[in-house]
């Protein structure tokens, strides 16, 4: 199955919002194929965002990544990459529709709750970015002939 990048933001730490967004995304039938905590630096920041380096607020954006350590998630689904895109909204809070994780949680540009892989091939070069093979779990989920007709999850 498809699997996509997260990155819960240093600003849904000091906002106490990790447990909403963890649990929007089991919620909507998305499993866990790894999650942990860690520090981000320049190098994998400049590697990650390397789209956004010449840009006048980059600077800004390394440095709120920076701020604390963030909560890296792998989660795996049919169409996961586009279903979690979804699910985040807007770049923009503000211009986030309400029901999106941005939409309903954040107020700005920058601090904008998560990070969510933009492409399938995307995914697949952020998952190994951010997580070694050994961190990255094969396993069942029970609930899943109740979340997905037959031909779906193949
Ligand atoms: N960002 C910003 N100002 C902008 C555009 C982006 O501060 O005008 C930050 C914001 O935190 C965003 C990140 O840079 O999440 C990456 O930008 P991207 O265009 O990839 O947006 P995303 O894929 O996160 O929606
Ligand atoms: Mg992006």
């Amino acid at each position: 199955m498809e699997k996509t990048l997260i990155i819960l933001k240093p600003g849904t730490l000091q906002r106490g919002l990790v447990g909403q967004v963890v649990d929007r995304f089991q919620r909507k039938g998305l499993k866990i194929a790894g999650i942990k905590m860690m520090q981000l630096d320049d190098n994998i920041l400049r590697e990650h965002y390397a789209h956004l380096v010449d840009r006048p607020f980059f600077p800004t954006l390394l440095a709120s990544m920076k701020a604390t350590p963030v909560i890296v998630m792998c989660l795996e689904g049919k169409d996961a990459v586009e279903v979690v895109r979804a699910m985040t909204g807007a770049t923009n809070c503000r211009k986030a529709a309400p029901g999106t994780i941005r939409g309903d949680f954040g107020m700005s540009g920058q601090e904008n709750i998560i990070h969510a892989s933009d492409s399938v091939e995307n995914g697949q070069i952020e998952v190994k970015r951010f997580f070694a093979d050994n961190e990255i779990f094969s396993y069942s989920l029970l609930v899943q002939p109740a979340t997905y007709g037959p031909d779906e999850c193949l």
